[in-house]
């Protein structure tokens, strides 16, 4: 019998909200002095008092609203989460226990438990044998999401993560990044034969997507190979090391017992349906288009491929150009298309050579222009590649552009039929053998009129003029 891999995901996210969790200090964790967004209530001073903020309280309500799961109405309520570390100054951290914001809900196929809301901790570092506290981060709104254990696989968790990563962009409720701890991801991994699941071990320091899915594909195999050996696996809490690619032991666990939760009594209970803004329907009515929404929207609209919809919407950036390029295009179908190939190949290939943020030079509605004069055969798909070049770089009305450097297409009736005669009186005996029927040779002919044109030509017009002339119809 083979071993079943479970995976169960808990990631917390910082909330990009104005002020901390409780207090009125700037939420700015990454602020480049240390202890300057600091406060009585963020470092635990005796007496201080919390209070609750209402936009973080809004923001977990609105992921709950977007991954359809249950939110709390009647009641929900902080506690204390008690345990010792320097970064946590009051000797326990405001969480949510028994009665979360958010229950249940589905997120790229795979259940959540529940989405609660707490603090984050301040920051310590160790320098030169001495021990540092940064509290710019004590207190700072942080999100908790729990899945249920229902993942399988590496890839289907690395899948689950970078969408939650996108929900929460898309939402404006957290910036997400996993380089700068805003959003941090702990995963949960067991084997098992049968239906009882294994004993799971929990992975920390996963600072990246391809991390996680990494980490979680090594512990699986170690978990089987300990197995093997006739091992027992103990509940433990491992460091993934990105040097050596493997897992490590860091310590064992505590039982949930140890935290002592009780309620937080220097907090008001929530009852959120008597709260006018944060009722499920006033939630729902602030929710944008969501990612999901989004690739059905492309599909149907516009029929896009696959993985053209992916590109577009895996990158908040790539998908409000995209929008305000098919606007601009009046949502015509065959130029949206048009478009996206441009976008997802030109474009995506310019700034990866060259980098720069994307799109800051080019602006949607000229390159809609571009994209018009491309279909209208102004310019020839080479011409547009070169003209597209020099917006990413500075930007500019492709007209202008297409001018300055020669690149449009000429499109002018009797300047192109002076090419064409002067094609056909040089190559004779083509011609010859075009009116004996072998049609394939005027591929030769548009391609001696290209040349004669030095490539200016639209080569659609010298097929209709070369026909037009050889049949005599021209005159
Ligand atoms: P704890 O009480 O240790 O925090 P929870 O039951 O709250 O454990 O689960 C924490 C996380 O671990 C959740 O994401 C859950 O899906 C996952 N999980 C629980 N049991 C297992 C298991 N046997 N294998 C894999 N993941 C699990
Ligand atoms: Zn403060
Ligand atoms: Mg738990």
């Amino acid at each position: 019998m083979e071993y079943t891999p479970t995976i169960g995901l808990e990631v917390h996210a910082e909330l990009a909200t104005r002020t901390k969790m409780f207090c009125d200090c700037a939420n700015e964790p990454e602020a480049k002095e240390p202890n300057v967004h600091v406060c009585p209530v963020c470092t635990a001073q005796p007496g201080a008092l919390p209070a609750i903020n209402r936009a973080a309280v809004k923001q977990v309500l609105r992921v709950g609203a977007a991954l359809g799961g249950t939110l709390a109405t009647t009641y929900s309520e902080f506690d204390r989460k008690s345990y010792f570390y320097p970064d946590i100054p009051k000797g326990y951290q405001i969480s949510q226990y028994a009665y979360p914001l958010v229950s249940g809900g589905t997120l790229a196929g795979v259940a959540i438990t529940r989405v609660h809301l707490e603090e984050d901790t301040a920051r310590s570092s160790h320098v030169n044998g001495q021990s540092l506290v940064d509290f710019n981060r004590s207190g700072v709104p942080l999100m908790e999401l729990v899945t249920e254990p229902v993942i399988h696989d590496a890839a289907t968790a690395g899948r689950f993560a970078r969408e939650l990563q996108l929900l929460l962009r898309t939402l404006g409720a957290s910036n997400a990044n996993l380089e700068k701890g805003e959003m941090r991801i702990e995963a949960n991994v067991s084997v098992s034969k049968g239906d009882t699941l294994g004993t799971k071990v929990e992975i920390k320091n996963l600072n990246s997507f391809r991390s996680v899915e990494r980490a979680i594909a090594f512990e699986i195999e170690r978990q089987i190979a300990a197995l093997e050996k006739g091992e027992t696996i103990v509940q433990e809490t491992r460091g993934w090391e990105e040097n050596t690619q493997k897992t490590f032991h860091q310590r064992f666990k505590e039982g949930s017992a140890d935290y002592r939760y009780f309620p937080e009594p220097d907090l008001p209970k929530l009852v959120l349906s008597e709260v006018e803004d944060l009722t499920p329907e006033a939630v729902a009515g602030t929710l944008p288009e969501l990612p999901w929404q989004r690739r059905a929207r492309y599909q149907s609209t516009y029929a896009l491929k696959e993985s053209d919809i992916d590109y577009l919407v895996e990158s908040l950036t790539h998908s409000t150009f995209f929008d305000a390029v098919a606007e601009a295009l009046g949502g015509e179908k065959v130029l949206v298309a048009l478009a996206t190939n441009y976008i997802v190949s030109d474009l995506a290939g310019w700034y990866a050579k060259h980098g720069g943020e994307e799109y800051a030079a080019l602006e949607p509605a000229q390159f809609a222009k571009l994209i018009r004069m491309t279909a209208a055969g102004t310019l020839s798909s080479r011409g547009a590649k070169d003209t597209l070049a020099f917006m990413a770089e500075r930007g500019g009305d492709p007209e202008a552009i297409a001018h300055e450097h020669g690149l449009l297409q000429v499109q002018d009736r009797t300047a192109l039929t002076q090419i064409v005669e002067q094609v056909i009186v040089e190559n004779p005996s083509v011609v010859a053998e075009f009116r004996a029927g072998k049609e394939a040779v005027l591929q030769f002919l548009i391609g001696q009129c290209m040349k004669a044109s030095r490539g200016a030509g639209n080569p659609a017009l010298f097929k209709e003029l070369l026909l037009a002339t050889l049949s005599g119809t021209n005159q």
